[in-house]
């Protein structure tokens, strides 16, 4: 990777979307219109779009300040749309006769707004909940009203867990509790007699095929859920000696988040199929396959087995979980299950973006004053190659051995001087001088050096040697926290100035006092680079990054670290053509909110601030004036954002 000439010759929009991948990761969701800035389409071409940064503005101008997290409700409608025409292409292409009906995990997003419009548009579906605890059970089983919508209750469960199911049961919900230890058999009987009345049951079934990825050990037989194959026979013996057989309608299984690749999905859906058709053949009813979630989202558009990415596409994965579970039943003459996914990644995270903005830049310096006179023979030096480098940009051909000898040149000269340094021959402001000259022939380099042949490594890594820090207004542990925790790629680009050529290339560094703070991987079409083409931050404008398709378990893994709270949040639906309207807006946590969530009391402090301004006012070191200023100050700042403002 070179570093841009300062040249902004034809560069377009469309260079900047091949750029950032937004071609590749953007789907029909993001695109750059003719001003430079992001568009986004929830729904395609025929619903209309709106200008992001326009939004942005629009939004900071109802005093909602930066960060902000934008939810774009039609987005998630429109993932749902896909996700169930997608089942439904596949049923009708292989002749299923049966049904899809999903479920959406709560984990994955368990803010209300989020699960409210989940749940409203996935109605006409009979689109359900999965709970994996028994707080998510209790958030779930009050959004679900519908009485045909699942209710998967996975997780750990201990009697009172069980007991809410089958009591939510007569409520007229239809809760499925999914055995996932082998106890909970028979903790399941034992709430049954209690109650007198059993649940609906499922089974999670742990699965020998080979998993790969992050998740990979969620299958496997050392994963942490399911029943091995002994134990679901034993569960299945247990089952009819208590006379609750009848109940057993759904076996599950989960190969773990983000799959990659799509062989690990069909090895484990021919397992499963045919687990699926002995429970049958055991005398189980049936009647549900649940294929868990591990549908893959394309963060970099690469569309290949990485990390980052998948191989293969939505309809891809419902033909061939409609088409696998088909043959398995086919060749046992099973009836075919109704299909249930819990697909949770796959629907939320294109729906939120994260905006944010940059504070300030920092690059070496590479301003050089002229020469003095008696300077020391290592600047002179330095001098004598920067004077080089422009000569051969003089000249005008691109000589590439000669640029290499000028920059290891420009390199020793720089350890000369640092030698000189330590041993007491070079003052403070020499030193400097030299690291200026040194910089200054590294970027004079740069710019005569062409961008698309390869280069010597030396020349090669000088875009990264004046690469810059941005520093952005956010928490990377609050809104990011995957980046840190396990290194997740996601999609991040400027939202505006697109028209423009990227000039410099820089990594992110955070809010918080924490090294780790900061975002250096970025996608780079299957592969990861450490900097990011970005433009030269203008003095009077804000400069506006993008974080996109993290909808999806940012929120809830983001933590208080240093302090920073939650960001401003709003939800946004489009009307009629191209105006929209703001939903729903949350108000992200203040300093007094985050305070109190580490049990100190926001008043008592200001009382103690109170006091000591008295006692310096009487010590006459405070005037009455300035200590109400200074509480003022306090005050104000307790009910505002935790953030920096613009
Ligand atoms: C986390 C989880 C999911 C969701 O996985 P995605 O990869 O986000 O689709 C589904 N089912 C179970 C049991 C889970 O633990």
């Amino acid at each position: 990777m070179t570093l841009f000439s300062n040249t902004n010759d034809n560069w377009t929009v469309q260079d900047s979307s091949a750029l950032y991948g937004l071609d590749k990761w953007g789907e029909h969701y993001f695109s750059i219109n003719n001003k430079g800035n992001i568009n986004v389409t929830p729904k395609g071409k025929s619903s209309g779009s709106l200008d992001l940064m326009n939004l942005v503005e629009e939004i900071e101008g109802r005093n909602l300040s930066l960060p902000l997290l934008i939810r774009f409700d039609e987005i998630l409608e429109d993932r749902l749309d896909r996700l169930h025409k997608a089942f439904e292409e596949a049923i009708t292409k292989y002749k299923y006769k049966g049904f899809y009906q999903g479920v959406f995990p709560v984990k994955c997003n368990h803010q209300r707004y989020v699960l409210e419009e989940v749940v409203n548009y996935g109605k006409k579906w009979n689109f359900g909940l999965e709970a994996g605890s028994k707080a998510e059970l209790i958030i779930a089983l009050s959004l679900i009203q519908n009485p045909k919508a699942l209710l998967i209750c996975n997780g750990y469960k201990d009697q009172r867990y069980i007991e809410t199911a089958i009591l939510a049961r007569q409520l007229g919900r239809k809760p499925i509790v999914v055995i996932e230890q082998a106890d909970e058999i028979d903790r399941i009987i034992l709430a049954s007699k209690e109650l007198g009345a059993p649940p609906l049951i499922g089974i999670r079934a742990k699965l020998s095929s080979q998993s790969s990825g992050r998740w990979g050990a969620s299958i496997g037989t050392n994963a942490k859920f399911g029943l091995s194959i002994p134990e679901i026979l034993e569960t299945v013996e247990k089952l009819s000696n208590s006379e609750l057989i009848n109940e057993l309608c759904l076996l599950h299984f989960h190969v773990g988040s983000q799959i990659n690749n799509i062989a690990i999905h069909k090895d484990a859906l021919q397992e499963a199929g045919h687990i699926y058709t002995e429970l049958c053949r055991l005398g189980a009813p049936m009647g549900y396959l649940d294929v868990g979630g591990g549908l893959g989202v394309d963060y970099d558009g690469s569309r290949t087995p990485t990390a980052a990415s998948t191989n293969y596409s939505l309809q891809n994965y419902a033909n061939d979980i409609v088409a696998t579970i088909q043959e398995c039943c086919a060749s046992s003459n099973t009836k075919l299950p109704t299909l249930v996914s819990e697909s949770g990644r796959a629907i939320v995270s294109h729906s939120s973006v994260l905006i944010f903005n940059i504070l300030g830049s920092s690059f070496v310096s590479t301003d050089t004053k002229s020469a003095d006179k008696g300077e020391s023979l290592t600047i002179k030096n330095l001098r004598e190659t920067l004077a080089s480098i422009k000569q051969i940009q003089d000249e005008n051909n691109i000589d590439i051995p000669r640029l290499q000898e000028a920059w290891t040149d420009a390199i020793k000269f720089k350890d000369d001087a640092l030698v000189a340094f330590r041993l007491g021959y070079l003052s403070l402001t020499e030193r400097a001088i030299a690291e200026k000259l040194t910089w200054a022939c590294a970027q004079a380099l740069l710019d005569q050096l062409p961008e698309e042949i390869s280069l010597p490594t030396e020349l090669e890594q000088l875009s990264s040697i004046m690469s810059g820090t941005y520093y952005a207004n956010l928490s990377v542990f609050r809104s990011a926290p995957d980046t840190w925790a396990i290194k997740q790629l996601f999609p991040i680009m400027p939202i505006h100035r697109l028209q423009e050529k990227p000039n410099k290339l820089g990594h992110l560094a955070d809010l918080t006092c924490d090294s780790d703070g900061k975002i250096d991987q970025f996608i780079n079409n299957g592969q990861v680079k450490n900097l990011l083409e970005l433009h030269d931050i203008k003095a009077n404008e804000t400069y506006l990054i993008g974080m996109f398709l993290g909808g999806a378990y940012q929120e809830v893994m983001g933590n208080l670290h240093n302090l920073f709270g939650s960001t401003n949040t709003v939800h946004v639906r489009l009307n009629n053509k191209n105006r929209y309207q703001l939903n729903h807006v949350i108000r992200g946590d203040t300093k007094s909110d985050v305070i109190k969530a580490m049990e100190h009391q926001p008043n008592e402090l200001l009382e103690r601030l109170r006091i000591a301004t008295e006692e310096a006012i009487q010590l006459g070191n405070l005037k009455i004036k300035d200590a109400q200023l200074l509480m003022d100050h306090l005050e104000t700042s307790l009910n505002q954002s935790t953030y920096l403002r613009r």
